[in-house]
């Protein structure tokens, strides 16, 4: 491993320049680098490839575009009518965005039952946070940038009382 300088709009920032003699070793340092990372490896029940899951919380498969059916596999699994195949089914507190959702889940009920807001308003906002949760579960970027923003609730209610 040798260290490199590499100069940058006048600052300077300390690389690291790596050979590999066959692919193997690289492949073998690019996994020990995401288990640093808090990856792991995982292979996929569906298209049996490999990827890294960000926590050990059972995530059965990837979230890659699967070529056959144009939907990540994630997906295919909670609809497995896409491929007429038998997955085993995930349960909905399996997933990693649980906690939030069902968090935001007894909040909506609770201000439902003290009237803070109406039915209608309610409904609206449960829908709105099972869309978004739907949504982090099929689609990775969007659970790392943009789900726990979603599930802000004074935005959600701001929504649902939209129109
Ligand atoms: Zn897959």
């Amino acid at each position: 491993m040798i260290p490199v300088v590499e100069s940058e709009n006048g600052t300077s920032k300390i690389l690291r320049k790596v050979y590999y003699n066959n692919l193997k070793d690289f492949l073998m340092t690019d996994l020990f680098e995401g288990y640093i990372h808090g990856h792991y490896l995982w292979r996929c029940d569906i298209c049996d490839r490999y990827f890294f899951m960000t926590t050990a919380r059972n995530q059965l498969y990837c979230s890659t575009v699967n070529k056959k059916y144009g939907v990540p596999c994630s997906y295919i699994a909670k609809h497995p009518e896409v491929t007429k195949r038998k997955m085993k089914k995930q349960r909905k507190s399996d997933s990693l965005y649980y906690v939030l959702w069902k968090n935001r889940y007894d909040s909506i009920r609770k201000n439902k039952s003290l009237s803070k807001y109406s039915a209608n308003v309610s409904a609206k906002a449960k829908e709105l946070i099972d869309y978004y949760f739907n949504l982090a579960n099929v689609d990775f970027d969007y659970a790392e940038n943009q789900y726990e923003k979603d599930m802000e609730l004074s935005k959600i209610y701001e929504e649902a009382m939209k129109d």
